[in-house]
């Protein structure tokens, strides 16, 4: 049992992790900061982060953050995600403090592919090889990880970007 829903009606108050799916339509050679030049093969991609503070540092603050092409690259995530060819697709979202981590995990266990060593995960003392995952197929990674979170009794929402 789960619901979708916009960005527009994600609550300003809502605080937590998520799972970002990308679209990249193209390959695409990118610098990502101090990660240098990385190849970046056409597919999907899904990015783990969190968003625990006051706006714009709230969950839709930080996911209007990462559909917009307008901003200066901070995170890695930004070099993508200000590229033309990438597009987040959705997001799922996780009421739950600092489980960043475990998301990270949960998309290791259901299969997804970790790509770049490091990426989003420069601070990362759980050991993820990166934050960033090439997945095979949305839906199955989708259904995998819906499953994974229930099993968890986490509460979340997944929202359409
Ligand atoms: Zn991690």
């Amino acid at each position: 049992m789960f619901s979708h829903t916009n960005l527009s009606d994600v609550p300003e108050k809502a605080k937590g992790s998520y799972i970002l799916i990308l679209h990249v339509k193209e390959d695409l050679k990118v610098r990502i900061g101090r990660l240098g030049l990385q190849y970046i093969s056409k597919g999907y991609y899904a990015y783990v982060g969190s968003a625990q503070g006051k706006p714009p540092q709230n969950l839709k603050g930080r996911l209007r953050r990462h559909v917009s092409k307008e901003k200066k690259a901070k995170w890695h995530i930004d070099y993508l995600t200000l590229r033309k060819g990438v597009t987040p697709v959705k997001a799922i979202i996780v009421f739950a403090e600092n489980i960043e981590h475990d998301l990270s995990k949960i998309l290791e266990k259901t299969g997804q592919k970790p790509t770049i060593k490091g990426f989003g995960a420069t601070d990362c003392k759980a050991g993820c090889h990166s934050h960033l995952y090439k997945i095979h197929s949305i839906d199955d990674a989708t259904r995998k990880i819906l499953s994974s979170l229930r099993r968890r009794n986490l509460s979340f929402v997944v929202v359409n970007l």
